[in-house]
């Protein structure tokens, strides 16, 4: 297990330094999440010990006994959805919350944060794709929930999420453009300077993630094999 992390963690290194490189880009500007998810803490330790600063987690409940036996220290992103009255538990968790995706889970979060005395880093999940069966605000809901969670006292609004459809590399290439624009397009209208991250691509599409710009990429079975 340890080998192979160490081994796939390379690898991905290595490409992502050559999707900077196509794209003129740095690669302090890009953040790597490792998806741990259906993985044991040992193997979050390990990537964490080889270098890995922020871990992802899709579920909650997952996430609460996992993230208790993790030794060191990371920052812990949920990136799958979280119902609102989870908000307290998860808030408690994770560092990052990537998928919020109405004011009534905001508002939650919001409260919980100020229970908590903190604030927490959030970003807003848009369905790109327009799918019915995923998560996310449709891309003409973006900027008003946007404004919105800008608001809140306890959030700090940090950028946009989003899972494409599974599509041909020219038409992922669009969906992650047009997270992009919509970037371009909220944080001018919000005059926000902590509003700049994308988060998009996984382990099949990172490096056209990173060419489309790309600043957190969210990688699971390239690093830690396959799930299944
Ligand atoms: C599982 C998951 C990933 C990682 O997927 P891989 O294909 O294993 O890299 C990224 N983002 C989300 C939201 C996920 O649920």
């Amino acid at each position: 297990m340890a080998d192979s992390i160490e081994k796939n963690l390379t690898a991905v290194e290595r490409s992502i330094g050559e999707a900077c490189d196509r794209a003129g880009r740095d690669r302090s500007e890009i953040t790597l999440v490792a998806v741990s998810k259906t993985f044991p803490a040992s193997y979050v330790d390990e990537a964490i010990r080889l270098g890995v600063t922020d871990i992802g987690e899709n579920r909650v409940q997952e996430a609460e006994s996992k993230l208790a036996s993790v030794e060191k220290k990371a920052r812990f992103h949920l990136i799958g959805h979280l119902q609102s009255n989870k908000s307290k538990l998860a808030a408690s968790l994770f560092d990052v919350i990537q998928t919020v995706d109405s004011s009534k889970l905001a508002r939650r979060l919001d409260e919980a944060a100020a229970e908590g005395g903190r604030s927490i880093e959030v970003m807003i999940q848009v369905n790109v794709g327009e799918e019915e069966q995923k998560y996310g605000v449709e891309s003409e809901e973006a900027y008003a929930l946007a404004a919105e969670v800008n608001s809140l006292e306890h959030l700090e609004l940090t950028g946009l999420m989003t899972i494409p459809p599974i599509a041909d590399e020219p038409a992922t290439r669009r969906f992650f453009a047009k997270l992009r624009s919509l970037r371009e397009e909220i944080s001018e209208r919000l005059e926000s300077e902590t509003f700049r991250h994308l988060s998009m691509g996984m382990s099949a599409d990172y490096g056209i993630a990173i060419e489309e710009g790309a600043t957190i990429i969210r990688v699971g079975s390239a690093i830690f094999g396959s799930r299944d």
